[in-house]
C-alpha cells in the first residue's frame, strides 16, 4: 500500500496546517487577552524587576528557567557535580535545602564550583538564613512568617537588605496556616493568596520589595487560579510551578498545563518544571514550554515522525540518542529525523538540519537542500557534526 493519505505522517501534516490556523488564532487571542488582561492583572511586563545574582526576573525580562538539586546539600561535591549538569542543560539559577549548619557550611564550597545563582530554601530556622547569607547565597526562599518572632524575621531582613538579597515566599497548599484553613475549609485560591501576603506584609513592614512569590498546588486547575488572583493584587515578580507534580510523563503534562496557560495568560517571571526525576530532566521540558508559547528560542527543537509500517531505519533509538546529545546546543535550531523518503524530505527540507530515512541510509538536508546520502550506521554522527559546524558548540566528545 502506498499513498501519502496512508501515512501517519502525512496526516501529521495536514494537521500541522490546522495547527498553524488555531496557532494564528491564539496569537489573535494572546493580543486581545493582553489588551484585555492588562486592565485587571499584573501582566510579566509590569511587574517590578528583581535580580537574582545577575539574573532580572520581572519587568519583561527573559522567563527564566529554575530548578532544585536533590542531593544532599552537605555532600558539596555531588551537589556541584548535579548544579553543573543542570548548568549545561539550561539552568539559570538553581536552589538548594538547607537542613542544618552543615548544609550552611557547604553553600561556601558549592558557590564556588558553580556558574549560576544559588536559592538557599529555608524552613523555620531563622540561624540557618543568616548563615546562608553570610556565605553568599543570591536569594532565599522562605516564609517569614515561619522562621519565629518578629525579632528574627527583622534580623534576617535586614541582612538579606543589606546585601541585595531577595526573598521569595512559597506558599504551598499542603501547609497553609491552620487559620486559614478554619476559615476558608480548605486551601481555596482566596486563602493561598491572603497567606502570600500576609507574608510580603511581614517583609514590607522592614522596607524590603525585593521579593517573588509563588503559590503551588499539585492541582493544575488550583494553580491557575490561585496565580491569576494573585496577579491582581501584587507587582512582585511570579514564581510558576505546580508543585509534586509527579512523574516525567505525567509531571510534563501538568507542568505543561499549568505554567504554559499561566504563561500564555501573561502572568508569570520565572518557572521551575517538578518531577520525580533526575532534576536535569526539568530544564528541557522548561524549555519546551517556552518555545511552544515563543517565549524563549534555546536549543534544538527537534521534529520526528511517529515512525510506521514505512519506516526502515531504526529510527527510535536514532531520535533517542540525538535528543539526549543535543541537549547541549544552546543555539536555536530546528531538526528533523524522519523515518522514509515518502515523507521525510519534505519535514527535513523545512528544517535548519535533517534526515529522512531510506532503506539502510538516509539522505541529509540543510537548510532545504540535500547535501548527501549517508549510511545508518553513520547517520547520528555525521547529522551531529553537520550540527556541530552550524552552531559552533562541541556535541561530540
Ligand atoms: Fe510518515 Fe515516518 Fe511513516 Fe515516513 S516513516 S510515512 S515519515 S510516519
Amino acid at each position: 500500500m502506498r499513498g501519502r493519505a496512508l501515512c501517519p505522517h502525512n496526516s501529521a501534516t495536514k494537521r500541522r496546517g490546522i495547527v498553524q490556523l488555531i496557532r494564528n488564532y491564539l496569537e489573535l487571542a494572546l493580543h486581545n487577552q493582553e489588551s484585555a488582561l492588562s486592565s485587571f492583572t499584573t501582566s510579566r511586563t509590569d511587574t517590578k524587576q528583581i535580580y537574582i545574582g545577575g539574573v532580572p526576573i520581572g519587568a519583561g525580562a527573559p522567563v527564566v528557567v529554575q530548578s532544585m538539586t536533590n542531593t544532599d546539600t552537605r555532600d558539596w561535591q555531588a551537589t556541584v557535580g548535579q548544579i553543573r549538569r543542570l548548568e549545561e542543560a539550561g539552568c539559570e539559577i538553581v536552589r538548594v535545602a538547607i537542613l542544618d549548619e552543615e548544609a550552611v557550611d557547604s553553600l561556601r564550597f558549592i558557590k564556588r564550583g558553580i556558574n549560576i545563582p544559588l536559592i538557599a530554601d529555608i524552613h523555620f530556622d531563622h540561624r540557618l538564613a543568616l548563615g546562608a547569607l553570610s556565605a553568599g547565597v543570591d536569594g532565599l526562599r522562605l516564609n517569614p512568617g515561619n522562621i519565629g518572632g518578629a525579632d528574627r524575621v527583622k534580623k534576617v531582613v535586614l541582612a538579606a537588605r543589606e546585601r541585595d538579597v531577595p526573598i521569595r515566599i512559597g506558599v504551598n497548599s499542603g501547609s497553609l496556616e491552620k487559620d486559614l484553613l478554619a476559615r476558608y475549609g480548605h486551601p481555596t485560591p482566596e486563602a493561598m493568596v491572603e497567606s502570600a501576603l500576609r507574608h510580603v506584609k511581614l517583609l514590607e513592614d522592614h522596607d524590603f520589595d525585593l521579593i517573588k512569590i509563588s503559590l503551588k498546588s499539585s492541582d493544575v486547575l488550583s494553580t491557575i487560579s490561585s496565580y491569576r488572583l494573585l496577579s491582581t493584587k501584587t507587582k512582585y515578580p511570579l514564581h510558576l510551578g505546580v508543585t509534586e507534580a509527579g512523574t516525567l510523563v505525567g509531571g510534563t503534562v501538568k507542568s505543561a498545563l499549568g505554567i504554559g496557560i499561566l504563561l500564555f495568560e501573561g502572568i508569570g517571571d520565572t518557572i521551575r518544571v517538578s518531577l520525580t526525576s533526575d532534576p536535569v530532566e526539568e530544564i528541557p521540558v522548561a524549555y519546551s514550554i517556552l518555545r511552544g508559547l515563543r517565549l524563549r528560542e534555546r536549543g534544538v527543537e527537534l521534529v520526528s515522525c511517529p515512525t510506521c509500517g514505512r519506516t526502515e531505519i531504526e529510527l527510535i533509538p536514532l531520535v533517542e540518542k540525538a535528543e539526549r546529545l543535543l541537549r547541549r546546543v544552546r543555539t536555536p535550531l530546528k531538526v528533523a529525523i524522519m523515518g522514509c523518503v515518502v515523507n521525510g524530505p519534505g519535514e527535513a527540507r523545512e528544517a535548519d538540519v535533517g534526515i529522512a530515512g531510506g532503506r539502510g541510509k538516509g539522505i541529509l538536508f540543510k537548510k532545504g537542500e540535500r547535501v548527501e546520502t549517508v549510511p545508518e550506521s553513520e547517520l547520528l554522527t555525521r547529522l551531529l557534526t553537520e550540527i556541530q559546524e552550524m552552531t559552533g558548540e562541541r556535541i561530540l566528545d
